[in-house]
């Protein structure tokens, strides 16, 4: 026999129009619901002398531990490869070698540390020389290098170390990635920089391994890219700069940026009613000493951000706040005003983050 045609009774239409209304409301609820958070996978250790934490929203299972286990790996190749390269307290890296040296020979470099150097020659020239990765006799002297003892040098020991500090006296040739200098007692220091780069690494890294969501911290310096865990930007919170425990300033999005922060109170010591801290003014080699207690810089490169946010410690509140501007940075200045801070930023920053105001919390700014 000839199977029959399915036709619809009406008894299974009326089964199908329930079906349908039960399908729309599962729908309709299930769109109405917040998202479920993604998954997050966290790295973290010491590097550095300080730690590092990264966050990846994995574009794969996470049951696939190879997986994790490569990302974990990268990571630490990536630290371990900068410190081999550019530690001031490891003494057969390749810049305490370097540093060991007695500098007339041309000395050959990775293509990492020439890449290094070169922002560091760029931001140094460009900034009039507050910034200076030559400065690192003065931070030793200070206390501040390895073997760090917080006793100020004399005055006369200062004129002394002053001669042998000056990025001019230093000759880098990205080409052929080698470094020269004609005083034997020239000693660069990269940790102004240093940490910025180790976190681009990071990121290029996990860019190259296909995850394209993720938060690289080392020590502070942050590159954000793409969404996090509940699909929207990464959320960064600046510290409000106080010498004990940790309080908020103000929070920021970060699109595809970094945020690099230097400040005088993490790394200081007092004397004679002064506080000491770890930036040094190339130009009076003492410890820099204004008002400003933190300055934040929101940049493509973490390199970069970082090595600004040095060069702007350097020169200050008001210098500062006018270079920044002249060069078009994202930066948001804490200033010391009585008990409190005062934020000032830059037009970029108000654009992208806020407006200056302190708790704010604006758009975000496209690199
Ligand atoms: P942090 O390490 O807290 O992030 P920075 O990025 O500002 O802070 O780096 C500070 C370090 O940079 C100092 O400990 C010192 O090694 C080095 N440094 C100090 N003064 C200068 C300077 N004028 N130019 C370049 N490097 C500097
Ligand atoms: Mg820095």
């Amino acid at each position: 026999m000839a199977p029959q045609p399915k036709v619809l009774t009406p008894r299974s239409l009326a089964v199908l129009a329930v079906g349908l209304v039960i399908l729309g409301i599962l729908t309709v609820n299930r769109l109405a619901s917040p998202p479920a958070r993604e998954e997050l996978l966290t790295f973290s250790g010491p590097t550095m002398g300080t730690a590092y934490r990264v966050q990846v929203i994995p574009d794969r299972q996470s049951t696939d531990t190879a997986y994790a286990a490569r990302l974990s790996a990268a990571i630490e190749e990536t630290l371990e490869s900068v410190n081999q390269n550019m530690s001031t307290y490891s003494p057969d890296s390749e810049l305490s070698r370097f540093n060991a040296s007695d500098g007339e020979e041309r000395f050959t470099i990775s293509e990492d540390t020439a890449a290094v150097f070169a922002c560091a020659l760029e931001v140094a020239e460009a900034s009039g020389g507050a910034f200076d990765i030559t400065v690192g006799p003065l931070v030793n002297a200070w206390g501040f290098g390895p073997n760090g003892r917080h006793q100020p040098p004399t005055d006369e020991e200062l004129t002394a170390l002053r001669s042998h500090v000056g990025y001019q006296k230093l000759h880098l040739d990205v080409e052929a990635s080698t470094i020269q200098t004609i005083d034997a007692a020239l000693y660069c220091d990269l940790s102004a920089l240093a940490k910025g780069f180790a976190v681009d690494q990071i990121a290029e890294a996990l860019d190259e391994l296909g995850t394209g969501r993720y938060l690289v911290e080392v020590g502070g310096e942050v590159r954000a890219r793409g969404m996090n865990q509940r699909g929207e930007a990464w959320s960064l919170g600046i510290e409000k700069p106080v010498d004990i425990g940790r309080e908020l300033q103000r929070t920021v999005r970060l699109h595809d940026v970094s945020l690099a922060t230097s400040g005088d109170y993490r790394n200081f010591y007092e004397q004679d009613g002064l506080r000491l801290s770890h930036t040094i003014d190339p130009r009076t080699g003492r410890p820099v000493a204004h008002r400003l207690a933190s300055v934040s810089v929101i940049h493509p490169s973490c390199m970069y951000a970082d090595a600004y946010a040095t060069t702007l410690m350097v020169l200050g509140p008001d210098d500062g706040l006018a270079w920044a501007e002249d060069h078009g940075l994202a930066a948001l200045f804490l200033v010391r005003a009585g008990d409190g801070f005062e934020e000032r930023a830059t037009s970029r920053f108000k654009d992208g983050y806020g407006d200056g105001q302190p708790g704010s919390s604006g758009g975000t700014i496209e690199p």
